[in-house]
């Protein structure tokens, strides 16, 4: 108790319980437990609790904290571009989508069985949506997620490669739950690129999940990657055990976009249309 008495100001013989308790409960990283220990004290004296019941108390706050921290932790690192979820997505935008099948991925059990997700289809139809709602839910189940694009992931690999530190990044990649590849296809690779992408998929074969989002059905895929070698032994991997999640259809974006011009056109002509009334009694001029 020396180091304790040592910090004290000068002419105090003890320490409050609270500073000693404050200092261990640090210590301990039990945060929860040391912002809420007094108000629940007060509560439980209050409605009579005893004293297991107020300590489960403060230790299921601490637990329930602690899952939130590492959720929010787990999604910080997955470095998604943005948090989109289910409870925003319309299925019924995009009828190709076998909902149930969504939902049921949605639970993860693919993650423990390690197998792929991939989604197919034309731009602006939620592809990437879906696959960041299905990072989401990995990271709420548990699970250690990353997400990247085809051309972000092959440009960090070949970065990896010139610094010295491939087999490390390759490593990283390996150990994650659940990779999220996103945009296979938009831009085609070097053969470098390609061969690097395919080791990444080689790597986690059965170790882990993969989820890949692509604008090019299978038979396009050798165009990205140069190679028909490749390609072939890539998807033989990656389509192993594999749900694949048809999303072909309208452009969400597009259909949205058309929405709001439509909505626009609609205003102008009800702005036409006023512009043109008789302000005194509202009737149209034209
Ligand atoms: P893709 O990756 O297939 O090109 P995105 O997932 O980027 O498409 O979708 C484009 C935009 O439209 C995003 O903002 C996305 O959240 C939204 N979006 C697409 N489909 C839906 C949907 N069915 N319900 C709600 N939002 C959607
Ligand atoms: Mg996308």
């Amino acid at each position: 108790m020396t180091g304790v008495k040592e910090t004290m100001p000068a002419g105090t013989m003890a320490a409050a319980p609270q500073v000693l308790l404050a200092h261990h409960l640090k210590q301990l990283k039990l945060p929860t437990v040391l912002r809420e220990y007094d108000k629940v004290a007060r509560e439980c004296a209050r409605d009579g609790v005893d004293h297991p019941r107020y300590l489960l108390r403060l230790v299921e706050l601490e637990l329930i904290d602690r899952e939130r921290r590492m959720v929010e932790r787990r999604i910080r690192a997955a470095r998604f571009p943005a948090v989109k979820s289910f409870d925003t997505f319309d299925f019924t935008a995009i009828p190709s989508l076998n909902k149930m099948l969504v939902l049921e991925l949605a639970r993860c059990g693919y993650i423990l069985r390690r197998e792929n997700i991939i989604a197919l289809g034309n731009s602006g139809t939620g592809k990437t949506h879906v696959a960041l709602a299905l990072g989401l839910a990995a990271c709420q189940k548990g699970f250690s997620v990353a997400f990247t694009t085809a051309a972000s992931l092959v440009s960090q690999l070949l970065e990896a490669r010139d610094e010295k530190r491939l087999l490390r990044l390759q490593r990283e990649l390996q150990a994650v739950k659940l990779l999220i590849v996103d945009e296979l296809g938009y831009v085609p690779l070097s053969p470098t690129g390609a061969e690097l992408l395919f080791k990444v998929f080689s790597q986690r074969y059965e170790r882990g999940s993969t989820i890949v989002t692509s604008n090019l059905p299978f038979e396009d895929w050798t165009s990205v990657l140069g190679s028909e070698r490749l390609t072939g032994a890539l998807l033989d991997r990656l389509t192993h055990h594999v749900s694949i999640l048809a999303m072909n259809g309208d452009s969400y974006r597009l259909r949205q976009s058309a929405g709001r011009r439509r909505a626009t056109a609609a205003a102008e002509q009800n702005q036409a249309t006023i512009d043109e009334a008789d302000p005194e009694t509202g009737e149209i001029i034209a």
